[in-house]
């Protein structure tokens, strides 16, 4: 969280967005830290609550009716989110290591990433069965079994669970239920349908009281699943189980809820965890061995408070793990927290019925599930509705001195008087411990380069070639500065690629947040190495730069290329009955300011942000290939004002047809909001050059709609353009459309005539 002026001082890193972190984010979002900067990083962009996952698996609830959107609750926290699956901890370097992106620097870390279902001990686990957990692969697992069910139209078919706890049996009876209900709609009768349910344990719900377990007992017998008692599943194959003591249960699909268990990489990370590889938490929920570090939910095992695994104690935990965090921030002793012994579980049956269990009590009924329904849906507005938030407010709120000052910070984080000259560049052992860290390509054609010490790059232009260059620069407009990074990178060699130029080098400014040495050193590497990844990607080479302190973060890339002369493929080449290929969906600008709204689904960020890092260079080498006579890439003045620059070059008109422009997901529903870019107005002011006929909804405020990293727009000869199209969908432009034609220009007509829906 960074108030205006407000240098960086700490960094919290949260692993897993589990019940106890999304406590804290939106705790620290109402309540921020002076000079903290929040990161969450998770797998997912939703997290499911716990409580309604048998009710999502039954079809009572949809996936967004159960799911925590952390893109949102990040934007509210003022906290960047990385989406990644976490690797390991180095624990020496305070670094978390993550899939397919570099390392992310920490002072406080809090791990609250829930376990997965004990594959441990069952052979052919991980190949055969289906986990519960993480619940996205469930549920893809989950529609092929439905699918392979459906298709035996009334045969056998056997589906076996395996874990006798709250979450085996909710699970068996929500996926009876769910199934029964997909073959009754399709008049498929379900008699020949098995559900066997297999645990080690000599009862049903060992942890809760034994009229509990009578109850479900019972209530599996009425729905005729069948219960093997102290069978403890040893093997799986792809159509049977192994138990000991001898027993085979053959099975066509095979769902695994053993209790939970640990990522193996936290065993691994040198933390002290117990027996089962939980990491060891005290009372405080502080690591013993390590007190930089915290845990909470399923991944800790509280030293002094062994309970089970359970989302409610997950929930409990938030607040006293947020203020513990506050106190480790403020270098103030923890607080102890005794989470209670006894609480209530509300755990259902599938069909809207449950069983109440407490202590030695127990009650069931429709009634139990409509409160627990009341109970969990309001759990979940909490989240589902955050309070609204204007476009900077994530800097306005009163936020709270926490960190200690300069006087007793240590010397790299120390509050200096910064000087503005020299741009107020970050400083060169900063600047040098990014480069050290960072991989930069070389190739011949640069002479003098980053690894030189001179005052300029120089450049070789081979023989018969020309050089062309383009600049952009942006300020941040995602918060993860790697995936800003990449996409800045993209968005520049866009302009080389519309104009058929090969990418050759490039030179990189950056303005880092201020903050200690260390957190401007991370941000830098972070959007530095999104940059260079990019370029990598396409061998150009990084030969220069400039970085400087200011706010907000923001990147800018001169790039060069090199073409043959007389190649370019330039915006005046259009000639009329050319088609209109437009490569990518429109909505970058609606998009990304509603989520800066923290109004943005998860989903929208992420179909969007995987567009923004796709590249145009194969486009471009389709366009060549069937003859394109123009070419230009949509940025910031959107589709409509880049058309209209193509056809004022060309001397000629164009019709486009506004049905077949594509859009990102969730880019009318933000547009009909109201919420658009505010560079849009001025795209709009365009409006002026052309003709509109038919209706007209939010779709047409998008074609003003600036873009980043938008795809290219080009014009093909009509024989041609079907066959482009094709190639274009072959190398990964799904949404590659013929939107328009090439018209002569008419006088004293507008140039571009738009139809309507
Ligand atoms: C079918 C079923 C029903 C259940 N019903 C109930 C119930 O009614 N009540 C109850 O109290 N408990 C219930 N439980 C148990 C409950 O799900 C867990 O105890 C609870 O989810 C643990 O919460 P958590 O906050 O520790 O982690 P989780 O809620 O599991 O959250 C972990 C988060 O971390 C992310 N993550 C995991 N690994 C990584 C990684 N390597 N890198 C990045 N991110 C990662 C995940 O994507 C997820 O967002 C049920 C469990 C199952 C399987």
């Amino acid at each position: 969280m960074k108030a205006e002026g407000q240098r960086i001082l700490k960094e919290l890193v949260l692993v897993g967005g589990g019940h106890s972190h999304i406590a804290i984010l939106k705790e620290f979002g109402m309540r921020p830290v002076l000079g903290l900067r929040i990161t969450l990083i998770s797998e997912y962009g939703g997290t499911p609550y716990s409580g309604m996952l048998p009710g999502l698996i039954a079809g009572h609830y949809n996936y967004e009716e159960v799911h925590i959107d952390l893109v949102r609750l990040c934007r509210l926290a003022g906290a960047q989110f990385y989406r990644t699956r976490v690797e390991g901890l180095d624990l020496g370097g305070k670094r978390v290591l993550c899939e397919g992106r570099p390392p992310v620097r920490f002072d406080l870390i809090s791990i609250n990433n829930g376990s997965t279902p004990r594959t441990k001990g069952i052979a052919g686990a991980a190949k055969y069965s289906i986990p519960v957990k993480p619940i996205m692969q469930f549920l893809r697992g989950w529609d092929r079994i439905l699918e392979a069910a459906i298709k035996r139209e009334g045969d056998s078919y056997r589906v076996t669970v395996i874990g006798g706890g709250a979450g085996g049996v909710e699970v068996t009876l929500a996926t009876q239920f769910c199934l029964y209900n997909e073959l009754k709609k399709r008049n498929i009768t379900s008699s020949q349908i098995e559900f066997h349910l297999v645990t080690e344990s000599d009862v049903l719900l060992p942890t809760h009281n034994p009229r509990v377990q009578e109850k479900y007992t019972r209530i599996l017998d009425d729905r005729k699943v069948v219960v093997h008692l102290q069978h403890r599943v040893v093997k799986v194959e792809a159509d049977a189980l192994f138990c000991e003591p001898g027993a085979i249960i053959l099975s066509d699909a095979i769902i695994l809820a053993t209790d939970g268990a640990p990522s193996e990489w936290l065993r691994e990370s040198g933390l002290t965890t117990d027996h089962q590889g939980f990491i060891v938490v005290d009372e405080c929920l502080r690591s013993p061995s390590h007190p930089f570090v915290f845990a909470a939910g399923d991944a800790a095992s509280v030293r002094e408070h062994p309970r089970p695994k359970s989302g409610v104690f997950a929930v409990r935990q938030g607040p006293p793990l947020g203020e513990n965090i506050r106190l480790a921030l403020a270098d103030l002793p923890s607080k102890p927290f005794v989470p209670q012994r006894h609480f209530l579980s509300l755990i259902s049956t599938g069909d809207q019925y449950a069983v109440a269990s407490r202590g030695r009590w127990a009650l069931e009924g429709k009634i139990i599930w409509k409160i627990k329904d009341w109970i969990d849906r309001r759990w979940m507005k909490q989240y589902r509705e955050l309070p609204a938030m204007s476009e900077d407010e994530g800097d306005s709120r009163i936020a709270e001195r926490l960190i200690p000052n300069s006087d007793t910070l240590p010397e790299e984080g120390k509050e200096t008087i910064r000087c503005g000259g020299c741009g107020s560049k970050v400083g060169s052992v900063v600047l040098n411990k990014v480069l050290n860290r960072v991989d930069i390509i070389e190739r011949k054609d640069i002479l003098l380069g980053l690894k030189s010490s001179d005052d300029a790059a120089a450049l070789k232009v081979p023989e018969g070639m020309i050089q062309v260059q383009s600049v952009d620069s942006f300020p941040v407009f995602l918060n993860d500065p790697y995936m800003f990074g990449k996409i800045a990178a993209n968005h520049c060699l866009g302009d080389l690629f519309a104009m058929g130029a090969e990418p050759q080098s490039a030179q990189v400014l950056v303005t880092v947040d201020p903050g200690s040495d260390s957190a401007m050193e991370e941000q830098l590497f972070q959007v530095m190495s999104g940059a260079i990844s990019l370029l990598e990607e396409h061998r150009v080479a990084l030969i220069g730069g400039h970085t400087s302190e200011g706010s907000p973060l923001g990147i800018g890339l001169v790039v060069n290329g090199l073409a043959e002369e007389g190649s370019l493929l330039r915006k005046g080449g259009m000639r009329p009955g050319d088609q209109l290929i437009m490569t990518k969906p429109l909505g970058t600008g609606t998009i990304f300011a509603a989520d800066m709204r923290a109004r943005a689904k998860s989903s929208w960020i992420e179909e969007a942000v995987r567009s923004m890092v796709r590249s145009n260079g194969p486009a471009i080498d389709c366009f060549k290939r069937h003859g394109a006579s123009a070419s230009s890439d949509v940025t910031g003045f959107g589709l409509v004002g880049h058309l209209i620059e193509m056809l004022h070059a060309s001397g000629t008109g164009a019709k486009m047809n506004l049905k077949a422009v594509t859009f990102f997901s969730g880019a009318v529903e933000t547009a009909k909001a109201g919420i658009l870019s505010t560079l849009q107005p001025q795209n709009r002011k365009l409006e002026a050059s052309l003709k509109f006929k038919g209706e007209r909804d939010e779709r047409y405020e998008l074609l003003f709609d600036p873009q980043t990293s938008g795809g290219l727009l080009a014009s093909v000869p009509l024989k041609h353009a079907e066959a482009c199209l094709g190639d274009l969908k072959s190398v990964g432009y799904l949404d590659a459309a013929v939107i328009g034609e090439v018209v002569v220009r008419e006088k004293e007509e507008p140039c571009l005539e738009i139809r309507g829906l």
